[in-house]
């Protein structure tokens, strides 16, 4: 068995282990806010969370941190469970930040009276002005020495919708000259007279991310709560907090921090998903360009090509960009052990076998995947008319030109020798026809001394009366740029690729007519397709996975 090392996060756990942290003890969870779709920065978080609790055998819940009621939807609920899944994880519970509302508010309401926190009744523009700078320490507010009563007052009276928003915020009272900006008294509440997705009119103040996140892990009793680094200086906060709470016998949750990860050539940001979602370059979350696990499960992705990817990416201590080649890398290597082999021509020209009979069809044998002898094979159906594509026929050519070139001989898949004779072109020179001959002992498989004859060139092709048509979808980059996000003077949306997505229509073997939605395929010599979800019976849509071969390497 392949011997895997330890990232450095499960080097601190078993650190943790050795100093008397018990394994029944570990729990994890993954902490989404509900404000949009997974993407596949967030593979990494799930994938490190997720397999912590399979390495140790512990818990993992799956927390919604949903705290802001302006951004978050119920849609977006469904979709991360239903992404989660998909990626091959099970979560232990479902929670949601917002039921622990109650419990968050009665321990504010302890701090209150241990005046550790305080109503400010100023304005929002005010408390930023008195925040100071990281080298000046800030102001203290006019309203930081209220009394215990007046706060315990305002505070409920906050809760109980008498103050419209912005009137008045609840602030930890910590130290206005921490060298942490963080810890210069942050506001745990605010007024927000917006209904919530679960909780509906209920509360009309919503507590901050990080009055709310050490909180929820302490009550979940998760042991080591992970997070990407820009937590880092809120670390010492979600200390403070938890200080002020934390009873012996319970154990105390821990942050610790990773690296976020980038990929190249696209966003990974909801708030920037959602603009390209929002502004219509894209149609919608899971169109098959964008970076959501919803759009590459559309586009054909597995879900153990993106677990691969993340595994071989690793987590890390630095924020760094991933090449998009490595995570299409990995959809290569997985779909080439699992896709069936089809013909498919993209570009059609149309050949004509002159010495084949009129009007005869018959059925060739085609294994299906020949890596994989379990796979079996199917018929694919041979006859005068046939296309190929354009690119691989030309007049003259000189000796590297391994397909069909006048006076030249091609192998057909599964098929025969053909020749071809003569071509004929257009008022423009634009070819519209090949003439061939085929050696009618040359058929592959049949074990005629001409069927193992070696000719240079394999071709795919599809016989024309028998092909079925298809809206072929080909993408590119979403982005032009490789790091369209981080120009300083530039909006990324300035670098969209306009020519991200191009239709046409291809011309398939007959045994794609019962493809079904999701199904993956390589088409032999271009790449891997699967079918779309707007693909119906009568209308039938591939997307382009990935290509063959990185033709984006140099
Ligand atoms: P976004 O900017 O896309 O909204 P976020 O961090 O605000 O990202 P959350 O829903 O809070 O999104 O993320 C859930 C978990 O996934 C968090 O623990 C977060 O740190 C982690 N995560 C989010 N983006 C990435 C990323 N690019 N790489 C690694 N982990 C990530
Ligand atoms: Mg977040
Ligand atoms: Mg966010």
């Amino acid at each position: 068995e392949e011997v895997k090392s330890l990232n450095f996060i499960e080097h601190i756990i078993e650190e943790d282990l050795e100093n008397g942290y018990k394994t029944e003890e570990l729990r994890f969870r993954f902490p989404p806010e509900p404000n949009g779709y997974l993407h596949i920065g967030h593979a990494s978080s799930i994938c490190l969370n997720f397999g912590l609790g399979l390495r140790y055998n512990a818990p993992v819940n799956l927390r919604f941190d949903d705290t802001n009621p302006a951004k978050e939807e119920e849609e977006y609920v469904e979709a991360i469970k239903k992404d989660v899944e998909w990626l091959g994880f099970e979560w232990d519970t479902e929670r949601y930040a917002s039921d622990y509302f109650q419990q968050l508010y009665d321990w504010a309401v302890t701090l209150i009276k241990q005046d550790k926190a305080y109503v400010d009744s100023q304005s929002s523009e005010e408390i930023a002005r008195q925040k100071g700078t990281p080298t000046e320490a800030g102001r203290n507010s006019p309203y930081r020495n209220r009394s215990v009563e007046e706060n315990l007052k305002l505070f409920e009276g906050m809760k109980n919708g008498e103050f419209g928003e912005g009137e008045h915020v609840l602030r930890a009272k910590i130290d206005m000259a921490s060298p942490n900006m963080l810890m210069r008294d942050p506001v745990m509440y605010r007024v927000l007279h917006k209904a919530h997705h679960r909780t509906h009119t209920d509360w009309c103040i919503y507590p901050l991310y990080d009055w709310t996140h050490g909180e929820s892990d302490y009550i979940e009793q998760v042991s080591h709560s992970l997070c990407t680094l820009e937590f880092l200086p809120h670390r010492e906060l979600y200390d403070w907090f938890l200080d002020q709470l934390v009873d012996s016998k319970k154990l105390r949750p821990k942050q610790r921090e990773f690296a976020r990860r980038n990929l190249s050539h696209t966003v990974v940001s909801k708030r920037k998903l959602l603009q390209l979602v929002e502004s219509g370059v894209v149609n919608g979350w899971d169109d098959p360009r964008m970076p959501t696990i919803s759009g590459l499960r559309r586009r054909g992705y597995t879900a153990e090509s993106i677990r691969n990817f993340t595994e071989t990416i690793g987590i890390a201590k630095r924020d760094n960009v991933v090449d998009v080649s490595l995570l299409e890398f990995h959809v290569r290597e997985h779909l080439n052990k699992i896709a069936p082999r089809v013909m498919a021509v993209l570009n059609p020209l149309k050949v004509v076998i002159t010495n084949y009979e009129d009007g005869k069809e018959e059925w060739l044998e085609a294994e299906n995947n020949p890596g994989d002898e379990s796979a079996g094979s199917r018929k694919v159906p041979f006859s005068r008319e046939i296309y190929i594509e354009q690119e691989d026929f030309r007049e003259e050519a000189n000796r590297k030109f391994f397909r069909l070139k006048l006076g030249g001989e091609v192998r057909l898949k599964n098929g025969y020798i053909i020749k071809a004779e003569s071509c004929t072109k257009d008022s423009d020179g634009n070819i519209t026809e090949v003439q061939c001959t085929y050696d009618h002992k040359s058929k592959s498989g049949s074990g005629t001394e001409e069927s193992l004859r070696k000719v240079k060139g394999t071709l795919h092709w599809v016989s024309i009366p028998h092909a079925i048509e298809a809206e072929i979808r080909i993408y590119d980059r979403l982005f032009t740029d490789a790091t369209p996000d981080a120009h300083k003077d530039k909006d990324f949306m300035e670098f969209v690729n306009k020519d991200s997505l191009n239709k046409l229509i291809g011309f398939l073997e007959p045994s794609l007519q019962n493809a079904k939605i999701g199904d993956r395929f390589q088409f032999q010599r271009l790449g891997y397709f699967n079918v779309d979800l707007d693909s119906t019976e009568d209308h039938l849509i591939f997307n382009r996975t990935v290509t063959l071969r990185d033709t984006w390497a140099k």
